[in-house]
């Protein structure tokens, strides 16, 4: 069958392998055919080789963790023939640390968490793949292609239950919300934070492309300008582009008892001048919480199910900016202008 694999450590080295050993029954119990998987950041990294582990004993790894497939065969009988499903990307780490062994392998303590298609486990870019069937999360049906979006829905559904958990600390209620950045993790953070009834407003560099219309579509704002330039203190931010000087900024642009969550992975190298002081004096004494957020667990999965099955479809099919056979899979990890989101396609 055919799989797309990387050789971790060695730059640019994604090619189409045509005769990849089937899924091996160790790697779990559900078998699925693959009807897509996305392409984000994190993949462009791992080619690049800054990124990325092969499973123990191999050289080359599946890439591939954004996953949408349909079951073949569930030998626990709850998935039928033909459910869509994508695959919880993070294992949780043998020992088990606390927190993975409560099954919030999103918190592990100890890093030796894995994860398809980035560390230590093959990916979803196979024509078939296997895992554990409490590793799948049925979608929608109705869905279709559009499922392939769950998993970083998952990680903006996580996101939100934390900001959610800061705000329970006090009597008042946020009213509006920042998200930095109109790339899929942007929009769908701007998505959840609709369906919740806030002030959406999406910061981004782009002035032309889909973003500002999408954001419209959507009910929110759009800005394109320099954070310290907005005119409002934020309640809350979802900072969703890890540009240094965004993050900064939003932190410094927060309003009192704003809360700031992180959730752009940075490439580091770029230095720019703080005021540690100052920044650090604002935070204390406006009672604001900065805090990371990665990944996502089995309850996250469901709420991004749930929250991608009430969207509005055309809506969400319009952050599928490009669909690329595997077969041309070169042009699907190449950054096009006006990319959302990227999907290579098996079927
Ligand atoms: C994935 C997460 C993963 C993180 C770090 C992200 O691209 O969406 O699931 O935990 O990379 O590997």
């Amino acid at each position: 069958m055919r799989a797309l694999t990387v050789t971790p450590g060695t730059k640019d080295s994604l090619r189409l392998d045509p005769d990849f050993p089937e899924p091996a029954e160790r790697e779990g119990g559900l078998l699925v055919e693959a009807v897509a998987v996305g392409v984000c950041g994190t993949d462009r990294e791992i080619i690049a080789a800054d990124y990325g582990e092969a499973p123990p004993g191999e050289d080359r790894l599946v890439i591939g963790h954004e996953s949408l497939g349909r079951v073949v065969e569930d030998p626990t009988g709850r998935l039928k023939w033909g459910d869509l499903v994508a695959g919880i990307v993070r294992h949780p780490d043998p020992v088990p640390c606390p927190n993975c062994a409560a099954g919030q392998w999103d918190m592990c303590r100890n890093g030796q968490y894995t994860e398809h298609g980035i560390k230590g486990l093959d990916g979803f870019a196979r024509d078939r793949w296997r895992i554990e069937p409490e590793h799948a999360v049925k979608l929608d049906q109705s869905l279709g292609l559009l499922g392939v979006l769950l998993e970083p829905t998952s990680v903006v559904a996580k996101a939100w239950e934390l900001i959610d958990r800061f705000v329970e600390r006090d009597p008042w209620e946020p009213e509006n919300v920042l998200v930095t950045g109109a790339g899929p993790i942007g929009l769908l953070a701007a998505l959840l934070g609709q369906e919740r009834g806030l002030d959406v407003h999406v910061l981004d560099l782009a002035t032309d492309g889909p973003k500002p219309q999408l954001t419209h579509d959507l009910g929110a704002t759009y800005h394109s300008k320099p954070v310290h330039e907005l005119g409002f203190a934020p309640d809350l931010v979802l900072e969703c582009t890890g540009a240094a000087p965004v993050v900064f900024g939003v932190m410094d642009a927060v309003g009192p008892c704003g809360i700031v969550c992180l959730t752009g992975v940075s490439s580091g190298g770029h230095q720019i001048p703080i005021d540690a002081g100052a920044l650090n004096r604002a935070l204390v004494l406006e009672n604001n919480v900065v805090f990371g957020s990665v990944n996502a667990n089995a309850r996250h999965w469901k709420a991004g199910a749930e929250a991608l099955s009430s969207a509005d479809r055309t809506w969400l099919d319009r952050l599928i900016t490009r669909r690329v056979s595997v077969e041309d899979y070169a042009q699907a990890y190449a950054v096009q202008e006006g990319d959302i989101k990227v999907v290579v396609e098996f079927t």
